[in-house]
């Protein structure tokens, strides 16, 4: 990490992570002298798809899975997209409705707005005031026409992990194809394809210290879909392309890395978590904490920080060297109450004076130390100013 990253204090792990400076390391030969194109016979070729295949292989033992069963994509966006329109696509005369959930990220819930334009028909099931979509009502929303069903294994806002296994288990019993966003948590919680019972999964790598671009989709073998790209044969003719191989290979290293300091930073994080989120709770009056209360990923919080705009505060906090969020990404800058604070039953003007802040590996408890005090500080001058703050 360079000097301005290391004065300023990076909390939208969630957003973004910086690329590791081994998995740096790991790329660099693979734009220079290993630049060979995977699918060509010669030795330049040969080690770019040895080295192809053995980021396959890390990304695969990580999540128990095989590595033929795994194929890389440009990022979590593409693999949503793969995984729902490539079952939509095979199965459609079977009936055509999905079945989602309303807290979904983007990448899943516009793919299903395609699709309903294009004759399919969407469920999108609701979430209680945690975020946890309940597996009951799953099972009810199964019809005859169901061909998949697509539940995030934990939400990019809240942090919210979903019931996956007790899903996967009706998805299987109903022989429904089963897909589960993992963008947020691979290399935070352990991901074992078995265990989940899921038959599809996406991952992206900008999440775990790898590069951004970069992304993978687990597809279970046996699993009936259409490919994403047509063109040459790369991945088994899954999805067409000269594969990527710096970043394949700078994944396959971030993986490694994530997994083998998953079980340490995981209790890291979760401790400096609890630490904040109380010093936010019980310094700053009129507070509140969205998301599930324990079933949640390590370094997640999001507060209701009543009577400021969420951007506001994130533009102050910046402004102190903070970098949080007001939810995900994708949709900052954009003044609509997040889908999913709303989806939890979070009033509209609540959900605009909400703050996302995730840690990360590089987090420190000077790093929690700091966020809650300047916190307090931009809080007391926002709600100064506030026509609609009062002191309880
Ligand atoms: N799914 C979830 C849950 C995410 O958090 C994100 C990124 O914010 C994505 C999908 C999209 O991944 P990518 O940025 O690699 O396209």
């Amino acid at each position: 990490m360079n000097n301005i990253t290391k004065k300023r204090i990076y909390m939208d792990c969630a957003a973004t992570t910086p690329v590791h400076p081994d998995v740096v390391q790991a790329m660099l030969p693979f734009f220079t002298e290993n630049f060979g194109n995977p699918s060509t016979v010669h030795s330049f070729g040969r080690e770019a798809k040895s080295a192809m295949e053995e980021a396959r292989e890390k990304l695969a033992n990580a999540i128990f899975a095989k590595p033929e069963e795994i194929v890389f994509t440009s990022g979590g966006t593409e693999a949503d997209n793969f995984a729902i329109k490539g079952v939509a696509y095979f199965d459609k005369n079977k009936g055509g409705h999905i079945i989602t959930s309303k807290i979904e990220h983007h990448a899943v819930l516009e793919t299903c707005h395609f699709l309903e334009k294009n004759g399919f028909t969407i469920t999108y099931l609701p979430v209680d005031e945690y975020g946890t979509v309940n597996p009951e009502d799953v099972q009810k929303a199964i019809t005859d026409k169901t061909i998949l069903i697509s539940i995030m294994h934990a939400n990019n806002e809240i942090g919210t992990i979903e019931p996956i296994a007790e899903i996967g288990k009706i998805a299987r019993k109903h022989n429904i194809t089963f897909h589960s966003d993992a963008v947020q948590t691979l290399g935070s919680i352990p991901v074992n394809v078995d265990e989940l019972n899921v038959d599809m999964l996406s991952f992206s790598a900008h999440k775990l210290y790898g590069p951004k671009g970069i992304g993978a989709i687990y597809i279970r073998k046996g699993t009936k879909m259409v490919s994403f790209l047509h063109g040459g044969e790369q991945e088994r003719r899954r999805r067409a392309g000269t594969e990527n191989v710096p970043y394949i290979v700078g994944f396959g290293k971030a993986v490694e890395i994530a997994i083998s300091e998953l079980v340490q930073k995981r209790e890291n994080l979760t401790c400096l978590r609890d630490k904040l989120t109380n010093r936010i709770l019980t310094e700053i009056e009129q507070t509140k904490l969205n998301g599930h209360p324990t079933a949640k990923l390590p370094g997640h919080i999001n507060v209701t920080i009543k009577h400021i705009e969420g951007e506001s505060m994130v533009l102050n906090l910046d402004m102190e060297g903070i970098a949080a969020s007001t939810g995900s990404a994708c949709s900052s800058g954009s003044l609509e109450a997040s889908h999913v604070l709303t989806s939890i039953g979070v009033a509209p003007e609540d959900a605009r004076s909400s703050l996302r802040l995730t840690l990360g590996r590089q987090t420190t408890e000077d790093n929690i130390n700091k966020v809650a005090d300047i916190l307090k500080k931009v809080i007391t001058r926002l709600r100064a100013i506030s026509p609609l703050y009062k002191k309880r």
